[in-house]
């Protein structure tokens, strides 16, 4: 079972207003900014307003029409930043083993550069 959605996690903070973030989109359903610690060029989070803590509590619990609109919305980061012609690389971590650290719903969009052969 799914731990239940701690209300404390930095990104709900973020969404809140708490903690301030370097936003890059924003919609009715997700909010897009810039991971504070980049890995790539262009390094960005794109994560639900929902309380979901994963991408396994997210599908199996939200709304059809919210994860289309979370996919929708990931889809119209990268086409927003300029990504989709040279291309990007979107990711999930999702519990201990994927070395998922924040447990709200993340997905990461690396670009920006060639990122190179996936690793692990
Ligand atoms: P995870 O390992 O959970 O998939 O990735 C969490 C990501 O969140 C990491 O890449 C980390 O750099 C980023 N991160 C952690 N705290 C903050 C923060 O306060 N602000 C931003 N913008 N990113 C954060």
């Amino acid at each position: 079972a799914t731990a239940p959605y701690d209300d404390e996690n930095i990104f709900a903070k973020i969404l809140r207003g708490e903690i301030h973030c370097d936003k890059v989109y924003e919609d009715e359903h997700a909010l897009a900014f810039r991971d504070i610690a980049p890995q790539a060029d262009t390094h960005v989070l794109v994560i639900p307003k929902g309380r979901y803590v994963s991408w396994d509590d997210f599908s199996l619990n939200a709304e059809d029409a919210e994860i289309a609109a979370f996919v929708r919305a990931v889809g119209n980061v990268a086409r927003q930043l300029g990504l989709v012609e040279p291309g990007y690389r979107l990711l999930a971590n999702i519990g201990q083993h994927g070395g998922q650290e924040v447990p709200h719903l993340h997905v990461h969009l690396f670009g920006g550069e060639p990122l190179g052969p996936m690793i692990a």
